[in-house]
Protein backbone atom coordinates (compact mmCIF):
# COMPACT_ATOMS: atom_id res chain seq x y z
CA UNK A 1 0.00 0.00 0.00
CA UNK A 2 1.43 3.51 -0.86
CA UNK A 3 1.81 5.97 1.87
CA UNK A 4 -0.82 8.97 2.21
CA UNK A 5 0.26 11.85 0.89
CA UNK A 6 0.50 14.94 2.58
CA UNK A 7 -1.86 17.58 1.49
CA UNK A 8 -2.50 20.77 1.80
CA UNK A 9 -5.45 22.66 0.38
CA UNK A 10 -5.33 26.68 0.31
CA UNK A 11 -8.36 27.89 0.86
CA UNK A 12 -11.69 26.49 3.04
CA UNK A 13 -14.29 27.77 0.55
CA UNK A 14 -16.95 24.91 -0.87
CA UNK A 15 -14.24 23.87 -3.38
CA UNK A 16 -11.56 23.60 -1.05
CA UNK A 17 -13.58 21.82 1.65
CA UNK A 18 -14.99 19.42 -1.05
CA UNK A 19 -11.51 18.49 -1.67
CA UNK A 20 -10.49 18.08 2.15
CA UNK A 21 -13.57 15.64 2.27
CA UNK A 22 -12.86 13.66 -0.73
CA UNK A 23 -8.85 13.43 -0.15
CA UNK A 24 -9.45 12.40 3.81
CA UNK A 25 -11.72 9.66 2.53
CA UNK A 26 -8.89 8.00 0.84
CA UNK A 27 -6.77 8.45 3.71
CA UNK A 28 -4.68 11.11 2.72
CA UNK A 29 -3.08 13.89 5.57
CA UNK A 30 -4.96 17.05 4.39
CA UNK A 31 -4.59 20.38 6.32
CA UNK A 32 -6.91 23.13 5.10
CA UNK A 33 -4.75 26.54 5.29
CA UNK A 34 -7.72 29.18 5.49
CA UNK A 35 -7.35 33.03 5.76
CA UNK A 36 -10.81 33.95 7.71
CA UNK A 37 -10.56 33.11 11.51
CA UNK A 38 -13.82 31.39 11.57
CA UNK A 39 -15.91 29.70 9.02
CA UNK A 40 -18.23 33.01 7.87
CA UNK A 41 -22.23 33.07 7.64
CA UNK A 42 -21.77 35.33 4.56
CA UNK A 43 -23.14 35.09 1.08
CA UNK A 44 -26.85 33.60 0.18
CA UNK A 45 -27.60 31.46 -2.29
CA UNK A 46 -25.88 28.54 -4.06
CA UNK A 47 -27.55 26.63 -7.12
CA UNK A 48 -26.35 23.25 -7.32
CA UNK A 49 -27.89 21.53 -10.29
CA UNK A 50 -27.72 17.63 -10.71
CA UNK A 51 -23.93 17.58 -12.00
CA UNK A 52 -22.60 18.99 -8.62
CA UNK A 53 -25.55 17.35 -6.14
CA UNK A 54 -24.18 13.94 -7.53
CA UNK A 55 -20.95 14.55 -6.92
CA UNK A 56 -21.28 16.19 -3.64
CA UNK A 57 -23.48 13.14 -2.62
CA UNK A 58 -20.38 10.69 -3.29
CA UNK A 59 -18.19 12.31 -0.71
CA UNK A 60 -20.82 10.66 1.77
CA UNK A 61 -24.35 10.06 3.29
CA UNK A 62 -23.88 12.50 6.14
CA UNK A 63 -22.73 15.19 3.43
CA UNK A 64 -26.10 14.81 1.39
CA UNK A 65 -28.33 14.75 4.08
CA UNK A 66 -27.02 17.88 5.88
CA UNK A 67 -27.02 19.64 2.14
CA UNK A 68 -30.79 18.25 1.92
CA UNK A 69 -32.16 19.08 5.10
CA UNK A 70 -31.92 22.84 4.57
CA UNK A 71 -31.90 22.89 0.81
CA UNK A 72 -34.92 23.90 -2.07
CA UNK A 73 -36.00 21.43 -4.76
CA UNK A 74 -37.46 23.87 -7.59
CA UNK A 75 -39.62 21.91 -9.09
CA UNK A 76 -38.62 23.44 -13.13
CA UNK A 77 -36.11 25.58 -14.94
CA UNK A 78 -38.26 28.10 -16.90
CA UNK A 79 -36.87 30.71 -18.78
CA UNK A 80 -38.99 33.79 -19.64
CA UNK A 81 -38.93 37.15 -21.61
CA UNK A 82 -38.58 40.01 -19.88
CA UNK A 83 -41.39 42.27 -20.98
CA UNK A 84 -44.23 39.83 -21.98
CA UNK A 85 -43.54 37.47 -19.60
CA UNK A 86 -44.04 34.44 -22.40
CA UNK A 87 -42.58 31.48 -21.39
CA UNK A 88 -39.73 30.08 -23.75
CA UNK A 89 -38.42 26.77 -22.11
CA UNK A 90 -39.30 24.68 -19.06
CA UNK A 91 -37.43 21.90 -17.85
CA UNK A 92 -38.94 19.79 -15.12
CA UNK A 93 -36.23 18.99 -11.87
CA UNK A 94 -37.33 17.93 -8.76
CA UNK A 95 -38.07 14.30 -8.92
CA UNK A 96 -37.83 14.37 -12.80
CA UNK A 97 -34.15 15.12 -12.52
CA UNK A 98 -33.33 12.85 -9.96
CA UNK A 99 -35.16 9.86 -12.21
CA UNK A 100 -33.23 11.37 -15.34
CA UNK A 101 -29.64 11.94 -13.99
CA UNK A 102 -29.91 10.86 -10.84
CA UNK A 103 -30.26 13.72 -8.41
CA UNK A 104 -32.08 16.97 -8.42
CA UNK A 105 -31.29 20.40 -8.09
CA UNK A 106 -30.70 21.65 -5.00
CA UNK A 107 -31.00 25.27 -4.35
CA UNK A 108 -29.05 26.20 -0.69
CA UNK A 109 -27.77 28.98 1.32
CA UNK A 110 -24.05 29.32 1.23
CA UNK A 111 -23.54 28.80 4.76
CA UNK A 112 -25.18 26.20 4.99
CA UNK A 113 -23.48 24.33 2.23
CA UNK A 114 -20.34 25.11 3.88
CA UNK A 115 -21.72 23.76 7.32
CA UNK A 116 -22.90 20.43 5.66
CA UNK A 117 -19.19 20.13 4.62
CA UNK A 118 -16.93 21.58 7.30
CA UNK A 119 -18.91 18.98 9.66
CA UNK A 120 -17.53 16.00 8.42
CA UNK A 121 -13.96 17.69 7.83
CA UNK A 122 -11.89 17.40 11.18
CA UNK A 123 -12.02 20.83 12.80
CA UNK A 124 -8.24 20.37 13.99
CA UNK A 125 -7.49 19.67 10.25
CA UNK A 126 -8.00 23.33 9.49
CA UNK A 127 -5.55 26.03 9.86
CA UNK A 128 -8.01 29.22 10.40
CA UNK A 129 -6.47 32.80 10.35
CA UNK A 130 -3.53 30.92 7.52
CA UNK A 131 -3.72 33.08 4.12
CA UNK A 132 -0.98 31.81 1.85
CA UNK A 133 1.39 34.23 1.05
CA UNK A 134 4.64 32.40 -0.60
CA UNK A 135 4.49 29.28 -2.42
CA UNK A 136 7.68 27.57 -3.48
CA UNK A 137 8.25 24.05 -4.22
CA UNK A 138 11.65 22.85 -2.80
CA UNK A 139 13.57 19.47 -2.65
CA UNK A 140 11.61 18.50 0.13
CA UNK A 141 8.45 19.43 -1.30
CA UNK A 142 6.14 22.48 -1.26
CA UNK A 143 6.81 25.29 1.10
CA UNK A 144 3.98 27.63 2.07
CA UNK A 145 4.72 31.24 4.04
CA UNK A 146 1.38 32.45 5.92
CA UNK A 147 0.88 36.36 6.08
CA UNK A 148 1.47 35.63 9.95
CA UNK A 149 4.67 34.55 9.57
CA UNK A 150 4.26 31.08 9.98
CA UNK A 151 5.05 28.24 7.81
CA UNK A 152 3.96 24.68 6.44
CA UNK A 153 6.79 22.70 4.79
CA UNK A 154 7.30 18.96 2.97
CA UNK A 155 4.37 18.80 1.22
CA UNK A 156 3.45 16.20 -1.41
CA UNK A 157 0.72 18.29 -3.09
CA UNK A 158 -0.28 22.05 -2.47
CA UNK A 159 -4.06 22.69 -4.12
CA UNK A 160 -4.74 26.39 -4.88
CA UNK A 161 -8.60 26.49 -3.49
CA UNK A 162 -8.23 29.84 -2.52
CA UNK A 163 -10.71 31.77 -5.38
CA UNK A 164 -10.22 34.13 -7.78
CA UNK A 165 -7.86 36.37 -6.51
CA UNK A 166 -5.52 33.21 -6.24
CA UNK A 167 -1.95 33.58 -4.29
CA UNK A 168 -1.26 29.71 -5.57
CA UNK A 169 -2.24 30.34 -9.13
CA UNK A 170 -0.10 33.66 -9.16
CA UNK A 171 3.06 31.70 -8.02
CA UNK A 172 3.04 29.12 -10.09
CA UNK A 173 1.73 31.81 -13.22
CA UNK A 174 2.35 35.13 -12.25
CA UNK A 175 0.10 38.17 -10.39
CA UNK A 176 -2.68 39.58 -12.74
CA UNK A 177 -5.70 40.37 -11.83
CA UNK A 178 -9.11 39.23 -12.79
CA UNK A 179 -11.03 41.55 -15.89
CA UNK A 180 -14.11 43.44 -14.38
CA UNK A 181 -16.57 42.50 -16.93
CA UNK A 182 -19.02 45.97 -16.97
CA UNK A 183 -21.75 43.79 -15.13
CA UNK A 184 -23.12 44.03 -11.58
CA UNK A 185 -24.87 41.69 -9.37
CA UNK A 186 -27.59 42.46 -7.19
CA UNK A 187 -29.01 39.55 -4.38
CA UNK A 188 -32.02 39.49 -2.20
CA UNK A 189 -33.68 37.21 -0.36
CA UNK A 190 -37.62 37.71 0.71
CA UNK A 191 -40.02 35.53 2.61
CA UNK A 192 -41.63 33.38 -0.20
CA UNK A 193 -45.09 34.44 1.74
CA UNK A 194 -44.98 37.65 0.26
CA UNK A 195 -44.42 36.44 -3.63
CA UNK A 196 -46.42 33.48 -2.94
CA UNK A 197 -49.38 34.81 -5.83
CA UNK A 198 -46.68 35.11 -8.11
CA UNK A 199 -46.84 32.42 -10.59
CA UNK A 200 -44.31 28.96 -10.63
CA UNK A 201 -42.71 30.86 -7.42
CA UNK A 202 -41.41 27.11 -6.38
CA UNK A 203 -39.55 26.89 -9.60
CA UNK A 204 -35.81 28.64 -10.95
CA UNK A 205 -37.04 30.91 -13.12
CA UNK A 206 -34.74 33.31 -15.43
CA UNK A 207 -35.99 36.45 -17.12
CA UNK A 208 -33.96 37.36 -20.25
CA UNK A 209 -33.91 41.06 -19.94
CA UNK A 210 -32.94 43.24 -23.59
CA UNK A 211 -29.57 43.10 -23.54
CA UNK A 212 -27.85 39.72 -22.76
CA UNK A 213 -26.33 40.77 -19.37
CA UNK A 214 -29.64 42.02 -18.29
CA UNK A 215 -31.76 39.32 -16.55
CA UNK A 216 -33.90 38.68 -13.14
CA UNK A 217 -33.42 34.82 -11.48
CA UNK A 218 -35.40 33.84 -8.70
CA UNK A 219 -35.36 30.07 -7.05
CA UNK A 220 -36.37 28.97 -3.49
CA UNK A 221 -34.49 28.82 -0.84
CA UNK A 222 -34.59 27.53 3.07
CA UNK A 223 -36.55 24.62 1.64
CA UNK A 224 -39.10 27.18 0.21
CA UNK A 225 -39.74 29.51 3.36
CA UNK A 226 -37.29 32.69 1.36
CA UNK A 227 -37.17 32.67 -1.98
CA UNK A 228 -33.82 34.08 -3.84
CA UNK A 229 -33.56 36.91 -6.08
CA UNK A 230 -30.77 37.65 -8.32
CA UNK A 231 -31.01 40.47 -10.89
CA UNK A 232 -27.58 41.71 -13.16
CA UNK A 233 -27.51 44.48 -15.06
CA UNK A 234 -24.45 46.43 -17.47
CA UNK A 235 -22.97 49.10 -15.26
CA UNK A 236 -19.94 50.66 -15.91
CA UNK A 237 -18.92 52.82 -12.80
CA UNK A 238 -19.26 50.73 -10.12
CA UNK A 239 -16.19 48.26 -9.36
CA UNK A 240 -16.28 47.22 -6.00
CA UNK A 241 -16.47 43.55 -5.48
CA UNK A 242 -17.99 42.06 -2.25
CA UNK A 243 -20.22 39.56 -0.31
CA UNK A 244 -21.81 41.85 1.97
CA UNK A 245 -21.80 45.38 0.73
CA UNK A 246 -25.38 47.06 0.74
CA UNK A 247 -26.95 48.33 -2.14
CA UNK A 248 -29.91 50.68 -3.00
CA UNK A 249 -33.23 48.27 -3.54
CA UNK A 250 -34.79 51.99 -5.35
CA UNK A 251 -31.47 51.56 -7.45
CA UNK A 252 -32.35 47.80 -7.92
CA UNK A 253 -35.85 48.82 -9.39
CA UNK A 254 -34.95 51.02 -11.62
CA UNK A 255 -33.17 49.17 -13.55
CA UNK A 256 -35.61 46.93 -14.16
CA UNK A 257 -38.77 48.99 -14.30
CA UNK A 258 -39.71 48.45 -17.37
CA UNK A 259 -39.70 44.18 -16.62
CA UNK A 260 -42.96 42.26 -16.52
CA UNK A 261 -44.87 42.91 -13.62
CA UNK A 262 -44.55 39.37 -12.15
CA UNK A 263 -40.65 39.96 -12.25
CA UNK A 264 -41.18 43.12 -10.87
CA UNK A 265 -43.44 41.92 -7.78
CA UNK A 266 -40.52 40.35 -6.69
CA UNK A 267 -38.04 43.14 -6.65
CA UNK A 268 -41.04 45.14 -4.35
CA UNK A 269 -40.77 42.63 -2.02
CA UNK A 270 -37.30 42.97 -1.43
CA UNK A 271 -36.32 45.15 1.87
CA UNK A 272 -32.79 44.95 1.43
CA UNK A 273 -30.21 43.70 -1.62
CA UNK A 274 -26.88 43.25 -1.81
CA UNK A 275 -24.55 44.46 -4.65
CA UNK A 276 -21.23 43.26 -5.98
CA UNK A 277 -19.24 43.77 -9.87
CA UNK A 278 -18.66 40.68 -11.50
CA UNK A 279 -14.96 39.83 -12.37
CA UNK A 280 -13.86 37.02 -14.59
CA UNK A 281 -10.83 35.27 -16.08
CA UNK A 282 -10.16 33.32 -19.45
CA UNK A 283 -9.71 30.13 -19.13
CA UNK A 284 -6.39 28.92 -18.73
CA UNK A 285 -4.24 25.82 -21.24
CA UNK A 286 -2.89 23.95 -17.96
CA UNK A 287 -3.57 24.36 -14.17
CA UNK A 288 -1.02 22.13 -13.01
CA UNK A 289 2.61 22.43 -12.42
CA UNK A 290 4.93 20.13 -10.54
CA UNK A 291 3.41 19.33 -6.95
CA UNK A 292 0.86 22.84 -7.29
CA UNK A 293 -2.49 22.64 -8.61
CA UNK A 294 -5.48 24.56 -8.81
CA UNK A 295 -9.19 24.21 -8.51
CA UNK A 296 -12.21 26.10 -8.63
CA UNK A 297 -12.21 30.08 -8.76
CA UNK A 298 -8.61 29.74 -8.41
CA UNK A 299 -8.20 28.34 -12.08
CA UNK A 300 -11.99 29.10 -13.51
CA UNK A 301 -13.74 31.66 -12.27
CA UNK A 302 -16.96 32.25 -14.63
CA UNK A 303 -19.79 34.65 -14.99
CA UNK A 304 -22.85 33.48 -13.00
CA UNK A 305 -25.05 32.88 -16.04
CA UNK A 306 -25.05 29.36 -16.28
CA UNK A 307 -24.73 28.45 -12.59
CA UNK A 308 -22.34 26.40 -12.50
CA UNK A 309 -19.29 27.98 -10.34
CA UNK A 310 -19.50 25.83 -7.37
CA UNK A 311 -20.91 23.13 -9.08
CA UNK A 312 -17.26 23.17 -10.79
CA UNK A 313 -15.75 23.56 -8.02
CA UNK A 314 -17.14 20.11 -6.18
CA UNK A 315 -16.95 18.16 -9.76
CA UNK A 316 -12.93 19.61 -9.70
CA UNK A 317 -12.65 18.20 -5.98
CA UNK A 318 -13.70 14.78 -6.82
CA UNK A 319 -11.77 14.25 -9.99
CA UNK A 320 -8.84 15.43 -8.34
CA UNK A 321 -9.28 12.87 -5.42
CA UNK A 322 -9.86 10.53 -7.71
CA UNK A 323 -6.29 11.11 -10.05
CA UNK A 324 -4.39 11.39 -5.99
CA UNK A 325 -5.89 7.89 -5.22
CA UNK A 326 -3.23 5.01 -4.21
CA UNK A 327 -0.22 7.57 -5.79
CA UNK A 328 3.00 7.81 -4.39
CA UNK A 329 4.71 10.90 -3.63
CA UNK A 330 7.17 10.61 -6.99
CA UNK A 331 4.05 10.34 -9.28
CA UNK A 332 2.04 13.55 -7.83
CA UNK A 333 3.32 15.53 -11.34
CA UNK A 334 1.66 12.78 -13.23
CA UNK A 335 -1.72 12.60 -11.11
CA UNK A 336 -2.73 16.44 -11.23
CA UNK A 337 -1.92 16.40 -14.67
CA UNK A 338 -4.28 13.23 -15.31
CA UNK A 339 -7.01 15.64 -12.76
CA UNK A 340 -6.17 18.70 -15.01
CA UNK A 341 -6.79 17.23 -18.42
CA UNK A 342 -9.87 15.40 -17.60
CA UNK A 343 -11.18 18.81 -16.16
CA UNK A 344 -9.90 21.38 -18.53
CA UNK A 345 -12.34 21.14 -21.69
CA UNK A 346 -15.55 20.80 -19.59
CA UNK A 347 -15.00 24.03 -17.66
CA UNK A 348 -13.67 26.10 -19.96
CA UNK A 349 -16.76 24.93 -22.26
CA UNK A 350 -19.10 26.25 -18.94
CA UNK A 351 -16.68 29.22 -18.71
CA UNK A 352 -17.12 30.59 -22.18
CA UNK A 353 -20.99 29.45 -22.57
CA UNK A 354 -21.57 31.47 -19.06
CA UNK A 355 -20.03 34.84 -20.97
CA UNK A 356 -22.67 34.17 -23.84
CA UNK A 357 -25.23 33.94 -21.73
CA UNK A 358 -27.85 31.73 -23.68
CA UNK A 359 -27.82 28.59 -22.56
CA UNK A 360 -31.23 26.98 -22.29
CA UNK A 361 -33.05 31.03 -22.85
CA UNK A 362 -35.06 29.06 -25.77
CA UNK A 363 -35.31 25.44 -24.84
CA UNK A 364 -32.30 22.72 -25.38
CA UNK A 365 -30.47 19.62 -24.25
CA UNK A 366 -28.94 20.21 -20.59
CA UNK A 367 -27.49 16.54 -20.56
CA UNK A 368 -24.20 17.73 -21.07
CA UNK A 369 -23.98 19.95 -18.03
CA UNK A 370 -26.47 17.91 -16.23
CA UNK A 371 -25.42 14.38 -17.19
CA UNK A 372 -22.20 14.51 -16.42
CA UNK A 373 -20.68 12.03 -13.70
CA UNK A 374 -17.37 13.29 -11.73
CA UNK A 375 -17.15 9.77 -9.98
CA UNK A 376 -17.44 7.83 -13.42
CA UNK A 377 -15.51 10.64 -15.83
CA UNK A 378 -12.45 8.48 -17.18
CA UNK A 379 -9.10 9.92 -15.85
CA UNK A 380 -6.61 9.65 -19.59
CA UNK A 381 -3.26 9.86 -19.84
CA UNK A 382 -2.14 13.85 -20.09
CA UNK A 383 -0.85 14.64 -23.59
CA UNK A 384 2.83 15.41 -23.29
CA UNK A 385 3.82 18.90 -22.17
C1 LIG B 1 -17.43 34.90 1.40
C2 LIG B 1 -17.97 34.37 0.10
C3 LIG B 1 -19.35 34.45 -0.15
C4 LIG B 1 -19.87 33.98 -1.34
N1 LIG B 1 -21.23 34.07 -1.56
C5 LIG B 1 -21.76 33.57 -2.70
C6 LIG B 1 -23.16 33.63 -2.94
O1 LIG B 1 -23.92 34.16 -2.15
N2 LIG B 1 -23.62 33.11 -4.11
C7 LIG B 1 -22.80 32.52 -5.03
O2 LIG B 1 -23.27 32.01 -6.05
N3 LIG B 1 -21.48 32.45 -4.83
C8 LIG B 1 -20.94 32.96 -3.68
N4 LIG B 1 -19.60 32.89 -3.48
C9 LIG B 1 -18.76 32.31 -4.54
C10 LIG B 1 -18.88 30.84 -4.62
O3 LIG B 1 -18.89 30.29 -3.35
C11 LIG B 1 -17.72 30.36 -5.45
O4 LIG B 1 -17.73 30.97 -6.70
C12 LIG B 1 -17.75 28.91 -5.72
O5 LIG B 1 -18.32 28.17 -4.72
C13 LIG B 1 -16.34 28.40 -6.01
O6 LIG B 1 -15.75 28.08 -4.78
P1 LIG B 1 -14.20 28.10 -4.49
O7 LIG B 1 -14.04 27.23 -3.29
O8 LIG B 1 -13.42 27.80 -5.71
O9 LIG B 1 -13.87 29.63 -4.13
P2 LIG B 1 -14.37 30.54 -2.95
O10 LIG B 1 -15.76 30.19 -2.54
O11 LIG B 1 -14.09 31.92 -3.35
O12 LIG B 1 -13.44 30.15 -1.71
C14 LIG B 1 -12.08 30.55 -1.60
C15 LIG B 1 -11.66 30.40 -0.14
O13 LIG B 1 -10.27 30.66 -0.07
C16 LIG B 1 -10.00 31.57 0.97
N5 LIG B 1 -8.77 32.28 0.56
C17 LIG B 1 -8.64 33.21 -0.41
N6 LIG B 1 -7.35 33.57 -0.54
C18 LIG B 1 -6.66 32.85 0.36
C19 LIG B 1 -5.28 32.76 0.70
N7 LIG B 1 -4.34 33.49 0.06
N8 LIG B 1 -4.90 31.89 1.69
C20 LIG B 1 -5.83 31.15 2.35
N9 LIG B 1 -7.15 31.20 2.08
C21 LIG B 1 -7.55 32.02 1.08
C22 LIG B 1 -11.24 32.43 1.04
O14 LIG B 1 -11.37 33.04 2.32
C23 LIG B 1 -12.34 31.39 0.78
O15 LIG B 1 -12.73 30.73 1.97
C24 LIG B 1 -19.02 33.38 -2.31
C25 LIG B 1 -17.63 33.29 -2.07
C26 LIG B 1 -17.11 33.77 -0.87
C27 LIG B 1 -15.60 33.67 -0.59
Amino acid sequence: MTNPLKIGIAGGGIGGLAAACALQRQGHDVTVFEQSREYLRVGADINLTPNAVRALDGLGAGIAAAARASAARPTHRISRTWDTGEETSRLPMSDAAERQYGAPQLTIHRADLLAALAEAFPRERVRFASRCERIEETEDGVAVRFADGGEARGLDVLVGADGIHSAVRAAMFGADAPRFTGVVAFRAVVPTERVKDVPDIGAFTKWWGPAPESQIVTFPLNQGRDTFVFATTAQDAWHEESWTTEGSVEELRGFYADFHPHARALLDACDSVLKTALYERDPLPRWSQGRLTLLGDACHPMMPFMAQGAGMAIEDAVVLARALEGVAADAVPHALRRYEQARLERTARIQVGSRGNNWLRAGGNADWVYGYDAWQVPLAEPAAA
